[in-house]
């Protein structure tokens, strides 16, 4: 979370204005029945309970988000989603619709209801941190990189604290390491304390939408800080502390970044678990399921069948056996929250049916297509 003193920057030109928070001509296009209705185009930099601090043209406004309330979760109104917003003189202003997502970042939650929630929209760039300074975890990375690809986002892998691995061969070997787990995804080193490194991560995160993911204590606050140049990440309570009454700092998710390009930062997306990943999966192991192509089974487990080119690879030597057992792990797991979510649709579909009847059946059958 971003406690910001920032304004919006603002011109004349309110276009111009969003354009710095990645509006763009697709926008302009999809907006075009909205704007004939008098509506406000906006982006949701912050939600709470029931309502959401839109950016528009005219500044930083509140809105209130009970007309796009529907009953699937994931439509909920999200950090970086493009809203339509009641004009200027309104009180108070709703939110009247949701322009159509680009990407997503989805997580299941823990709660027993094992629906999906969304925490963040049309995010370009997923930069996942991964601190040099604890022994690395590829399973993380590959968990996070699952996460990424599954959003629709492009991943990226951000070594942070380079300064601690002061040795080349050591640095250019951990950098192997993880590359050799996310196929087609970029690697970074990065130092934000001797400031090496980002420079690329600057020029990366000029254009587009971009979030930070990674284990607390990665450094994600301090890159985030050094993005910003200002320090914006958890200031609060210090200028809170200092007394001199100075509490003009406002509280968002979504900042524009002054070389441009936006940064999205929510604490849900600090901690999340798959939910539905399986292509994301599939795309962070590519090269295994480039492999199983070769399976003399088209529904080949790679356990011990007979023609597997996978155990093959794993027995020359070709694909390290981690990989293997990381994609199983991710794989199973994610199959669990896939049963878990569609016996919680089966058993509420039933209720349904028991209570309303044959009368019920048709609406039911309607609400089925609504959630898939
Ligand atoms: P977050 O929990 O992911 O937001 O991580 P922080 O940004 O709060 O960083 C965690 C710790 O790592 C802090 O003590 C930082 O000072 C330290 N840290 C961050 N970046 C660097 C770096 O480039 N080099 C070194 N040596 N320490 C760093
Ligand atoms: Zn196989």
């Amino acid at each position: 979370m971003f406690h910001t003193s920032l304004n919006t920057p603002a011109t004349s030109d309110g276009r111009y204005a969003l354009a710095s928070y990645g509006w763009d001509e697709g926008r302009t296009a999809e907006f075009t029945p909205h704007a004939e209705q008098g509506l406000l185009p906006g982006r949701v930099v912050r939600v709470d309970r029931g309502q959401c601090d839109v950016v528009t043209s005219a500044g930083v406004i509140r809105a209130d988000t009970e007309f796009v309330v529907p009953r699937d979760p994931m439509k909920i109104v999200c950090t970086g989603d493009w809203v339509a917003v009641d004009p200027e003189g309104d009180d108070p202003r709703y939110v009247r619709t949701l322009l159509p997502r680009r990407t997503a970042f989805v997580r299941s939650t823990s709660s027993k209801r094992s629906e999906g929630q969304i925490l963040a929209a049309n995010v370009d760039h997923a930069i996942i941190a991964v601190s040099l300074a604890v022994e690395l975890d590829l399973g993380r990375v590959e968990r996070f990189l699952a996460l990424a690809w599954e959003s629709g986002a492009q991943p990226v892998v951000v070594l942070t604290k380079a300064d601690l691995v002061p040795d080349p061969v050591t640095l250019a070997h951990l950098v192997q390491d993880v590359e050799t787990s996310a196929p087609g995804v970029p690697v970074l080193t990065v130092s934000a304390m001797a400031g090496d490194g980002l420079d690329v991560l600057v020029g990366l995160v000029r254009s587009g939408t971009s979030v930070l993911l990674g284990q607390s204590g990665a450094g994600k606050s301090t890159l985030a800080n050094a993005l910003v140049g200002e320090d914006v990440m958890d200031v609060r309570a210090a200028r809170d502390i200092d007394g001199k009454g100075r509490h003009t700092t406002t509280t968002r998710n979504l900042l524009a970044l002054p070389g441009g390009g936006v940064l999205i930062d929510t604490p849900g997306l600090r901690g999340v678990g798959l939910f539905d990943a399986g292509t994301g999966v599939g795309q962070v192991f590519s090269e295994i399921e480039e492999l199983a192509k070769g399976c003399r089974f088209a529904d080949c487990g790679h356990e011990s069948e007979p023609g597997c080119a996978v155990c093959l690879a794993v027995e020359t030597g070709e694909l390290p056996v981690r990989r293997l057992e990381s994609y199983r792990k991710l794989m199973r797991e994610n199959q669990w929250i896939v049963a878990k979510t569609d016996a919680r649709l089966r058993s509420e579909i039933k209720k349904d049916w028991k209570k309303k009847g044959a009368e019920g059946k048709a609406a039911m059958e309607a609400k089925r297509g609504r959630w898939r």
